[in-house]
């Protein structure tokens, strides 16, 4: 988020939605339903920028929520049970 130049709103934008879920994502403060629509999010960032830096902060959580979707979703269960 703070490396985007800002010249384009998926971006200067998306990237600090990314960040904000993610920092949630990270206490577990979240709704499962809110791993959709962070994917969701990173599939308007990814392809619609000029340089690669959208693309490379949407993959990253696209690979994260592939591969880890069920610790995610485990942990949010974890936190909800405190
Ligand atoms: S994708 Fe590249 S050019 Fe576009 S705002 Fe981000 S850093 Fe700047």
């Amino acid at each position: 988020m703070h490396e985007s130049c800002g010249q384009c709103t998926p971006c200067r934008e998306g990237a600090g939605w990314m960040w904000r879920i993610m920092k949630r994502m990270v206490t577990g403060n979240i709704q499962s339903g809110e791993i959709d629509k962070l994917l969701d999010l990173t599939t308007q960032v990814e392809g619609h920028t000029i340089c690669a830096l959208g693309d490379a902060a949407a993959w990253a959580i696209q690979g994260l929520i592939r591969h880890f979707r069920d610790v995610i979703e485990d942990r949010i269960l974890q936190c909800s049970d405190r």
